[in-house]
C-alpha cells in the first residue's frame, strides 16, 4: 500500500476514538466507506475516504469499502469498477473488505420479518402521493396510515407476497411503525421497503422485486459489518435516531456509533451526483474524466497526485460546520507537491521565431540545464541551442506595457540557460503582425551577466530544428461563479465558456520526445503539465494542470 501517513491534525472525530479506545469501549476501531455506485468518485468523496480509511490506518483499525447498492436502476457495474479504480488510486487498500449491501438482502428480509412479528412495522397500502400527503409537515403532525394497525400474521403473509412478486409497483410498502406525531419527520413511520418490479440489479440480478430503503439498509449493513464508527455528512443528522431505533430492534449485536461531518463544497464546480451525471450525458463536458470535472478520474487526468488531494483533505481539517471552500486551497496541495517533484522543461505554446542573425555556428550548441532549480538529484539535461529559435509572443512587445522586462524593438533579453540576444528587426506579414523577429547574440554574456550589464528579463525558448511539436490544453475553471446555480438560476448557464483553450501549434524542447502518459512536468514560466492519455508517440498532448504562483520575468 502506499505510503498515506500525511500528518494528521486532531479533530473531534479522532478525540471519540481515541476515548472509545482508552476506555475500552472497542478495542478495534472499524469504519467504512459507502458509496453508492451510481457515479464516479469526486473529491468530495476524497474527503470521506481520507477520514475512513486515514482514521483506521492511524488506529490500528480496519475500513471496509461497501456499495450501497439498493437503487438499482440507478446504478451500474461501470461506476463499481471506476469505484475500486479510484480508491485504489488514491492509495488505500481494502483487502478483502469489500461489500455489497445487497449481499445483505436475505439477511435484511428477516430482520424485516422480525419487526413485523414485534408489531413494530406493517405493510400499508398507501400510494406514494398519499404516504406523502399523511406524513404531515414540520409544522403539521402526521396522521396515522388507515393500514396502521394491521394484525401481525396479515402483516407477515403480505409481507411474504410483496416477496414473491404479487403485487405492483407503488401499490404496497412495509413501513416501520414509530411514531407519526414526532417532531422529527424521519420518525413518521419511514418506509423500509418498496416494489420494483423488472429492473435487473448489477448484483442481484432479477432475484429481487422488493426493495430495503437507504435509511433502513445502512444502519443494518453497518452493525453487521461490526462498523464502530459510522461517519457521515450532516444531511444526516435527523436520520440518526431512526439509524439507532434500526439496530435496537432487530437481533444485530453490534452497536455502531454514527457521526457527523460536514460535507466538503468546492468553489467554482458542482459535487452533486445528479449534475456531474447531468454534466456527462448532456455532453456538457467530454466525459466523466474531462479535467475540467472534480471527479478524481478527471483530477487524475488533470495531472492531480493523490498525495497531493490527500493532503488537500488534511488542509481542510474534519468539522462540524459547512463551509465552502476555496479553489486556491486545492491548487496550493498539488503545486506544493509538483513544486518539489516535477522535472522543469521548456515549451513554448505560442512560438514566434526569432533568427540570431551573427550565430554561425553549424552545428548545434549544447547548452547545460538543470531538471530542477533547488534538487541537483534530479540531474540536468543538455538543450541545443541554433540559429534559430521559438519565443513566446507574449514574450515580445513592440509597444511595451509599463515595466516590461522582456524582448521590445533595440531592446535586450536573457534566454534561460543561454546568452543575452537584441532584438534588431522586426519582421511583419501584410496585414501587420508580427512573423519572425531578427535578433543578435551577445557572445559575452553565455550564463551570466559581464560586469556592468544589467539585463533583468529572462525568457524561456526552444531551437527551431530540434522543437517537438505539441497540443497543449488549457484549463479553466467550469464554472464562472463560486456556487453555480446559486440566486435559483440553472447552474447550468454558469458554465465558463472558456474554460478549455487548445493551443496546437506548441513547440516544447527535444527532451520531451518520449513523454508519456500521465508523466508530470513544470513548463518554466507557464505551470505544472501532464502528459494526456491521447498522447501518442506522433502527437504528444499536455494538460494544465496549474498555473504557477510565482512566475520569474513575467512582467
Ligand atoms: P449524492 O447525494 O450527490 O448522490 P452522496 O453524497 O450520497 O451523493 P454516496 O456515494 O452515497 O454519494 O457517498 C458515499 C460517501 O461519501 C458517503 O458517506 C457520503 O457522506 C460521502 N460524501 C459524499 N459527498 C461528500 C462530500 N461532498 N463531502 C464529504 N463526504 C462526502
Ligand atoms: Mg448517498
Amino acid at each position: 500500500m502506499t505510503d498515506t501517513s500525511t500528518p494528521t491534525r486532531s479533530n473531534f472525530i479522532r478525540q471519540i476514538i481515541e476515548n472509545d479506545l482508552a476506555t475500552g469501549k472497542h478495542e478495534h476501531i472499524v469504519t467504512r466507506f459507502p458509496p453508492e455506485p451510481n457515479g464516479y468518485l469526486h473529491i468530495g468523496h476524497a474527503k470521506s475516504i481520507v477520514l475512513n480509511f486515514g482514521l483506521a490506518q492511524s488506529y490500528g483499525g480496519t475500513c471496509n469499502l461497501r456499495f450501497d447498492d439498493t437503487n438499482p436502476l440507478k446504478e451500474d457495474v461501470e461506476f463499481v469498477d471506476s469505484i475500486q479504480a479510484d480508491v485504489r488510486w488514491l492509495g488505500f487498500e481494502w483487502g478483502e473488505r469489500v461489500y455489497f449491501a445487497s449481499d445483505y438482502f436475505e439477511q435484511l428480509y428477516c430482520f424485516a420479518i422480525e419487526l413485523i412479528e414485534q408489531g413494530l412495522a406493517y405493510v400499508c397500502d398507501l400510494n406514494a402521493d398519499d404516504t406523502r400527503a399523511y406524513r404531515g409537515t414540520l409544522t403539521e403532525p402526521g396522521r396515522a396510515s388507515p393500514y396502521r394497525d394491521r394484525a401481525i400474521a396479515e402483516n407477515l403473509d403480505l409481507f411474504m407476497r410483496m416477496r414473491a412478486g404479487e403485487f405492483a409497483d407503488g401499490s404496497r410498502t412495509l413501513r416501520a411503525k414509530i411514531d407519526m406525531e414526532s417532531p422529527n419527520i424521519n420518525l413518521r413511520d419511514p418506509v423500509l421497503y418498496r416494489i420494483k418490479h423488472g429492473v435487473i440489479h448489477h448484483q442481484t440480478g432479477s432475484a429481487w422485486c422488493l426493495y430495503p430503503t437507504y435509511d433502513y439498509t445502512h444502519p443494518l449493513s453497518d452493525a453487521l459489518e461490526g462498523i464502530t464508527h459510522s461517519l457521515c455528512t450532516l444531511e444526516f443528522e435527523d436520520h440518526r435516531p431512526l439509524y439507532e431505533w434500526c439496530i435496537a430492534h432487530v437481533s444485530v449485536s453490534s452497536t455502531p456509533r454514527q457521526i457527523e461531518f460536514s460535507r466538503l463544497n468546492l468553489e467554482y464546480t458542482v459535487m452533486s451526483k445528479r449534475r456531474l451525471t447531468e454534466l456527462v450525458s448532456e455532453h456538457l463536458v467530454q466525459g466523466w474524466d474531462d479535467p475540467r470535472m472534480p471527479t478524481l478520474a478527471g483530477l487524475r487526468r488533470r495531472g492531480y497526485t493523490p498525495a497531493a488531494i490527500r493532503d488537500f483533505c488534511e488542509r481542510i481539517g474534519i468539522t462540524k460546520s459547512d463551509n465552502l471552500v476555496e479553489m486556491a486551497l486545492l491548487e496550493s496541495a498539488i503545486r506544493d507537491d509538483l513544486d518539489v517533484t516535477a522535472p522543469r522543461r521548456m515549451a513554448v505554446l505560442r512560438p514566434l521565431k526569432v533568427v540570431l542573425t551573427n550565430y554561425t555556428a553549424a552545428a548545434p550548441e549544447w547548452m547545460i540545464a538543470n531538471n530542477h532549480p533547488k534538487c541537483s538529484e534530479m540531474g540536468s539535461r543538455a538543450l541545443p541551442f541554433s540559429r534559430e529559435l521559438y519565443i513566446d509572443r507574449t514574450d515580445f512587445a513592440e509597444q511595451p506595457p509599463k515595466d516590461f522586462k522582456r524582448l521590445i524593438p533595440n531592446g535586450e533579453v536573457r534566454l534561460r540557460n543561454a546568452y543575452v540576444i537584441r532584438c534588431d528587426e522586426v519582421i511583419k506579414d501584410a496585414s501587420g503582425e508580427v512573423i519572425e523577429l531578427r535578433a543578435s547574440v551577445d557572445f559575452a554574456t553565455l550564463g551570466k551577466n559581464p560586469e556592468g550589464r544589467k539585463v533583468k528579463g529572462v525568457i524561456h525558448w526552444v531551437a527551431a530544428a530540434t522543437a517537438i511539436a505539441a497540443e497543449v490544453r488549457l484549463y479553466d475553471r467550469l464554472f464562472g461563479v463560486p456556487i453555480p446555480g446559486a440566486g435559483g438560476n440553472d447552474y447550468r448557464a454558469d458554465l465558463n465558456p472558456n474554460s478549455l483553450q487548445v493551443l496546437t501549434a506548441c513547440k516544447v524542447e527535444p527532451e520531451l520526445a518520449t513523454a508519456t502518459a500521465g508523466e508530470r512536468f513544470q513548463f518554466e514560466r507557464e505551470g505544472y503539465f501532464v502528459v494526456d492519455p491521447d498522447t501518442t508517440p506522433a502527437h504528444l498532448v499536455f494538460n494544465l494542470t496549474v498555473g504557477l504562483r510565482d512566475t520569474w520575468a513575467k512582467s
